[in-house]
């Protein structure tokens, strides 16, 4: 792996202290001096995660009519995780520094034997598992530990048979499901990339054993497509193929998507055949209504972190340049996912007209599109550079030629592209439209 640069370390603290001053993401609990491995999404950061979940759901349940959505508990009953494999399985090597205390997840270093912290001595390996578990109900006993979901696919396999009851669809189909996953990670690391709580979209995409190969290709394809239609860069992301020794227990072909993220390439999200793994663990069966038969169908799983797109989405965006000797940071979403699509001002925050005539604008839009922010603080200027460094495409002023102080430009506004800081005037019944069509 390639090792990390000034440049990189400096990318990274740029992105976590954006994040922070601009309300896309907290640390957690952190007027308590925080909690490991956890964080909080602000007003911005809850915005472009809906839009990452919006396009999911469009793209892979809404537009297609082989897909259906649950939405499971996050408690589930303890045998799940026992047939699923994941009591007996679901953890990390451990290692312990005899000086310092300080552990370690042993295959993630580059030398086992020594402590990266201290130089000291680091002990035998044992299997960490990664649940979080707890008491359900009243009484305490053995009966009654449930774990944290580390994954939501189970809550898919365990809700089959209700979907195939309910909606009796033929192979192939899947079910898609957005939650929370929960793994208590030995060293949990690099922002919002490895953390104890955090979101996934999985799809489970179940087919006969003899289809599996082509509906692999059209999923990886179908990822493919939604990392670029969301705006990612993709010469930033790599196909990897997982040798058999380092896949997951239930996986026959796993493909990770990588991302040249400041800190080394690693998994963004993940392709895996799971074979029928699953479904016969938990003993459910598919009649097969043309081949007169039972069989346990097999499964596909396109299986993305929310919260590492959130930050490869942040850092693919993240752009500098210089005007006049000063520098101006943005972030170059793509309208679709920009958390706020326009902002409204009027020039001056003291004059009664424009500030009208900007509430008029505003209701407009805002009613139209619902991610238009009202701004009008601070100089023009200042805004524009707020704005810019949220990701917001359009900034429109309303000044006083709208007001018609040359009469050629009643009731028209400009519009600044945050790109190249270019202006236009657009009617204002025409900005809706103007918009639109950008958005398209
Ligand atoms: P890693 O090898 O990085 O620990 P993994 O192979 O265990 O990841 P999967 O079990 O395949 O991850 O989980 C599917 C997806 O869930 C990952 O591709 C990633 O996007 C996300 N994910 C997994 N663990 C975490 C975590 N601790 N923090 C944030 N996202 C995670």
């Amino acid at each position: 792996m390639a090792k990390k640069t000034q440049e990189d370390n400096e990318l990274m603290d740029k992105i976590v202290s954006l994040s922070k001053r601009r309300g896309f993401v907290f640390p957690g609990s952190e007027i308590y001096g925080g909690l490991g491995g956890t964080y909080d999404y602000g007003p911005l950061g809850v915005a472009l995660k809906n839009n990452i979940k919006d396009a999911w759901r469009k793209k892979f349940v809404a537009s297609r009519d082989d897909m259906y959505e649950v939405d499971a508990a996050i408690l589930m009953n303890s045998e799940v995780w026992k047939a699923s494999g994941h009591v007996a399985g679901f953890s990390d090597p451990l290692v312990e520094c005899s000086k310092c205390k300080h552990r370690f997840r042993a295959d993630q270093l580059e030398d086992p034997t020594k402590c990266p912290d201290c130089d000291g001595a680091l002990g035998e390996a044992r299997q960490f598992n990664m649940m979080f578990s707890t008491k359900i109900g009243a009484v305490e006993d053995s009966a009654s530990t449930v774990y944290l979901r580390p994954e939501t696919a189970q809550g898919i396999f365990t809700n089959f048979k209700n979907v195939v009851d309910s909606f009796h669809p033929k192979l192939p189909f899947g079910i898609g499901q957005i939650g929370k996953a929960f793994r208590n990670e030995i060293t949990p690391r690099d922002f919002i990339f490895r953390v104890r709580e955090f979101e996934q979209m999985e799809v489970e995409y179940f087919v006969k054993e003899s289809d599996w190969q082509d509906a692999f290709t059209l999923w990886q394809k179908n990822l493919n497509e939604f990392v670029s239609e969301l705006g990612l860069d993709t010469s930033l992301v790599h196909e990897v193929e997982i040798a058999e020794a380092d896949r997951a227990h239930y996986s026959k072909r796993t493909i990770d998507f990588e991302f040249e993220y400041p800190f080394g390439q690693k998994e963004l999200f993940g392709l895996v055949y799971r074979g029928n793994f699953d479904l016969s663990n938990h003993n459910v069966e598919y009649q097969d209504e043309e081949a007169k038969e039972k069989i346990t169908p097999h499964v596909i799983e396109p299986s993305i972190g929310v919260d590492r797109l959130v930050l490869a989405l942040l850092l693919s965006a993240y752009a500098e340049d210089e005007k006049g000797g000063e520098v101006r940071s943005y972030l170059k979403f793509k309208p679709s996912i920009a958390p706020v699509i326009c902002a409204v001002s009027p020039l001056l925050k003291n004059k009664p007209e424009l500030i009208a005539k900007a509430r008029e604008v505003y209701t407009t839009l805002k009613q139209e599109f619902g991610r238009v922010m009202w701004d009008d603080n601070g100089n023009i200027g200042k805004r524009y550079r707020r704005q810019d460094e949220i990701g917001t495409p359009w900034c429109i002023v309303i000044d006083f030629d709208t007001l018609g102080e040359k009469p050629e430009l009643l009731d028209t506004v400009t519009i600044r592209d945050r790109d190249t800081g270019e202006q236009e005037r657009v009617q204002m019944n025409e900005l809706v439209g103007y918009i639109k069509e950008k958005l398209n």
